[in-house]
């Protein structure tokens, strides 16, 4: 695993990231989005959808009652918010595994199903910080490696 730092000085810089790393990922990448309420996942989030989908007034409803929102992309996303998962089990009937075969997994609230989630995975960890937020991101090296290339362009 490496792991870099990023200050993201307003809501334009969350966007801007999120649009970045979606360049940089591909399917099968699981992002699990960790930080309190308010620490920016969800603009994150609705960043990269937008930015996969190539429509920036794109809607990206919040999952947190339906737990998944779907999107057949150039690369299918799903994103999940696990706040009200009961049990890590559940993820199953969500469909988790065949999203992550086809696509992309953006994943809020990621210690709610801890044991089901892959091991192997990308973790945005946001925190406020000022004004702003700060993001680590911890990935495996080759996905590493293709997020540093997307952030540098
Ligand atoms: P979460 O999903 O983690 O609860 P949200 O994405 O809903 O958080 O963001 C909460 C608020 O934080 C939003 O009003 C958003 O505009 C703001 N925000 C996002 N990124 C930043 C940033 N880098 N600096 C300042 N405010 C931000
Ligand atoms: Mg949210």
């Amino acid at each position: 695993m490496k792991s870099l730092e990023c200050l993201l000085t307003d809501e334009a810089a969350t966007n801007e990231f999120g649009e970045d790393l979606a360049l940089a990922l591909k399917a099968g990448d699981c992002v699990a989005l960790s930080g309190d309420l308010g620490a920016g996942k969800s603009t994150f989030a609705r960043a990269f959808i937008r930015a996969m989908a190539d429509d920036e007034a794109l809607e990206v409803p919040s999952p947190t009652f339906t737990l998944v929102q779907s999107y057949d992309l150039r690369i299918p996303v799903a994103h999940f918010d696990l706040y009200r998962l009961a049990d890590a089990s559940e993820l199953d009937e969500l469909g988790f595994d065949e999203a992550l075969t086809e696509g992309i997994c953006l994943v809020e609230w990621p210690d709610r199903a801890e044991e089901a989630l892959p091991a192997v995975r990308i973790t945005l960890t946001l925190s406020h910080e000022g004004d702003g937020r700060r993001v680590n991101v911890t990935a495996p090296e080759a996905a590493f490696d293709r997020i540093v290339r997307s952030l540098a362009i």
